[in-house]
């Protein structure tokens, strides 16, 4: 089954607002047996959509929306859904009824323009939207299937969920693509692929190697008629990057490197503690990302001044000796808060974030430590000098090592 998708919206168009909805719904497609092959986006033009739905339906089997389908004049996309397929919209009692008992939930009247939202041609049916004002549609004609769902992702995602996919899934028989994504940190590319090169250059399952922000990333990919099949062609390659890279591997698919170490300390029921200068709480803002980190993560400090470091445990002979950008530095940052808030894990990071040089240290020159019950470990980078990059590099690398160093600790505990 061939896809395209439009994300609809004027401010899309105009740079205002980025299309996360069309990757979003692209990565869902190839699980599905879906293929996606266009993603346009378009602006909140009668003509242009209405022409854009033609087109795509004579080249696609499916076309999937989001946009377009608020209360308001601009918002186009069932009439151009409506116009393209020749068919004209009639108000829907029953649903203006459920429009209208949704605001009064909220204390409120609907106002007249909601209307707009209870219309249907004869051709779709509604799709029903639990988190919002806007039902989505599913219009059928000729064998050719459109689906519109609302813009905000909040209520885009689950309306997918719940009921795009399931329904997508009894009627597509196409065979499915299934991707397993394992994420390492601490060896190169080049060592990496020399490790694993046996399973390179195959076409089914196929391997990829990704250099990305957070280390190197392996995806397999397999295609099979079922998604239990696919996995299976991908389990023999998964074990063998394991046995080969397992100390280096530190999460797999969508896991973020503060959902990993977060994992390991909640197993393990271990405490952290951060002290970081140059990431000015990035690495504090990461951890606390992540559902129920309260349950692990005691505080930071953002000791941006050597003040403030001073002030917070550091040794004033270390920073003067050293400077505060340096291995030492970062070593006394992280044994400090680790001690002075009682936590099993304590982080540093320092560095220098530029655009200048700092005490005869390049910027994207970064330290960190990572102080635990029984070593300090401590890591050294030299990043690409903007502060962004230093900031998620040096933040990354951080828990990425702590997961390693609690996974090492837990393995060494059990030999
Ligand atoms: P609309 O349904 O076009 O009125 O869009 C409502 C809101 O949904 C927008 O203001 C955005 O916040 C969000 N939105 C719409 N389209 C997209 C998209 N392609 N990607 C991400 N967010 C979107
Ligand atoms: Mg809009």
């Amino acid at each position: 089954m061939k896809a395209e998708i439009f994300s609809i919206g004027t401010e899309l168009l105009m740079g205002e607002l980025t299309d996360t909805n069309g990757s979003w719904i692209s990565a869902q497609l190839p699980a599905l047996g879906i293929q996606m092959q266009w993603l346009s986006i378009i602006g909140d033009d009668l003509n242009m959509l209405a022409e854009a739905f033609q087109r795509g339906l004579q080249r696609s089997d499916i076309i999937f929306t989001t946009g377009g389908l608020g209360p308001t004049q601009d918002d186009l996309t069932r009439e151009a859904v409506a116009k393209a397929l020749g068919e004209t919209p009639v108000v829907q009692q029953e649903v203006v009824d459920n429009l209208e008992k949704y605001f009064q939930g909220r204390g409120m009247v609907m106002p007249p323009r909601n209307i707009k939202q209870a219309h249907l041609i004869p051709s779709a049916q509604f799709i029903l939207n639990p988190n919002g004002t806007a039902p989505g549609w599913w219009s059928e004609q000729n064998g050719k299937i459109i689906v519109n769902m609302p813009g905000p992702p909040g209520e885009m995602h689950p309306m997918w969920e719940n009921q795009v996919a399931p329904r997508l899934r009894q009627i597509v028989n196409d065979e499915v693509t299934i991707t397993r994504n394992i994420k390492t940190l601490g060896m190169s590319e080049a060592a990496v692929d020399e490790v694993i090169s046996e399973f390179f250059g195959k076409e089914n399952p196929y391997l990829g190697i990704y250099s990305k922000a957070d280390g190197i990333h392996l995806r397999v990919i397999a295609r099979a008629k079922d998604e239990a099949s696919a996995r299976n062609m991908i389990q023999p390659v998964e074990d063998a990057i394991v046995d080969r890279l397992g100390p280096y591997i530190w999460g797999y698919d969508d896991e973020t490197p503060e959902e990993s170490a977060g994992q390991a300390l909640h197993e393990q029921g271990q405490t952290l503690a951060t002290m970081e200068s140059c990431t000015g709480g990035f690495l504090a803002n990461s951890i606390t990302d992540v559902a129920h980190s309260s349950s692990y993560y005691k505080g930071g400090v953002v000791a941006y001044t050597n003040q403030l470091k001073i002030a917070s445990g550091v040794p004033a002979e270390i920073i003067e000796k050293h400077g505060a950008s340096s291995a030492e530095t970062a070593e006394a940052m992280a044994k400090a808060i680790r001690e002075k808030l009682g936590a099993d894990f304590g982080i540093g990071i320092t560095g220098v974030a530029g655009p200048d040089s700092l005490e005869g240290k390049p910027a994207g020159q970064i330290y960190i430590a990572i102080a635990g019950p029984d070593e300090v470990k401590g890591f050294e980078m030299r990043v690409p000098p903007r502060r962004i990059v230093i900031k998620r590099r040096a933040s990354n690398t951080a828990l990425t090592e702590l997961r390693k160093m609690i996974t090492a600790m837990v393995g060494a505990k059990q030999a």
